[in-house]
């Protein structure tokens, strides 16, 4: 069976500027894959890239069915959920409306299951439905923009830095539910993270980036494992 998603050589930047150098990995089915760097490494462009937000060049493969050249929201509708970095969430707009934008593909028949669902994941945020998403705490906000990319039930989830300004407390929390869900509904997840400590306590397998080329492959405890992930991104 082929991998969830396939990616070769793939080259991106903006403009003149190279950011991704090349980058090939796959994510299998069920599996949670991270990609850690540091601040500039290219995480985020390679996210962009993926989703179709920034033109690229090399391939990528969902299900074995080229995304490149197709628009990022014809890749969502084949099954690319999309978690951006900082909060992506509509801060006028309360935590239903939110999860209703996520679930804007979907037949409206299919629109009450898909909250119930939504709400079935992250009980924290059913009490607060009727809430704009700008009064959520950091943590409740990401929760919500995992949620809302989980709407359509992707066969992929794009995770960019759900750690990202939560306490160690929350991010913890976070990235337990974010495993459990990953065990029980077996959604495929690349995630990547500048927290490789949380990061490594749910992924399966890992790479590093650095300056946008993959440096360094392993299992996520053999990353952990590692001398030089350890004195870079785990402070050891
Ligand atoms: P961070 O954790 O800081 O977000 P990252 O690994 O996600 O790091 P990217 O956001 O992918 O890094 O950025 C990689 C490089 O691309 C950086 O040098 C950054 O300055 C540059 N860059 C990012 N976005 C743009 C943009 N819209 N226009 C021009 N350059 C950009």
């Amino acid at each position: 069976m082929s991998p969830v998603l396939e990616v070769h050589e793939l080259t991106a930047g903006y403009g003149s500027l190279t950011v991704l150098r090349e980058v090939g990995f796959t994510v299998g089915e069920g599996e949670i894959v991270v990609i850690l760097g540091a601040n500039g490494a290219g995480k985020t462009t390679t996210l962009r890239a993926l989703s179709g937000l920034i033109p690229a060049a090399g391939s990528v493969a969902l299900h074995g069915e080229e995304l490149q050249g197709r628009r990022a929201d014809a890749r969502a509708r084949l099954g690319l959920g999309h978690a951006p970095e900082g909060r992506g969430t509509f801060g006028d707009l309360t935590v239903d409306e939110n999860l209703r934008m996520g679930g804007l593909r979907l037949p409206r028949r299919e629109v009450p299951a898909a909250l119930d669902h939504a709400y079935g994941l992250f009980p924290q945020l059913a009490p607060l439905r009727d809430r704009a998403a700008g009064r959520l705490s950091g943590g409740e906000q990401q929760m919500l923009t995992v949620a809302r990319a989980l709407m359509t039930r992707p066969r992929l989830l794009l995770l960019d830095e759900p750690s990202m300004g939560l306490a160690p407390q929350v991010t913890a929390e976070l990235f337990a539910e974010l495993g459990r869900i990953n065990a029980e509904s077996r959604t495929a997840m690349l995630l990547v993270e500048q927290n490789a400590a949380v990061a490594l306590t749910i992924a399966h397998r890992g790479h590093v980036l650095e300056s946008g080329r993959i440096v360094l492959t392993g299992t996520g405890p053999e990353l952990a494992g590692n001398a030089s992930v350890r004195r870079a991104y785990l402070g050891v």
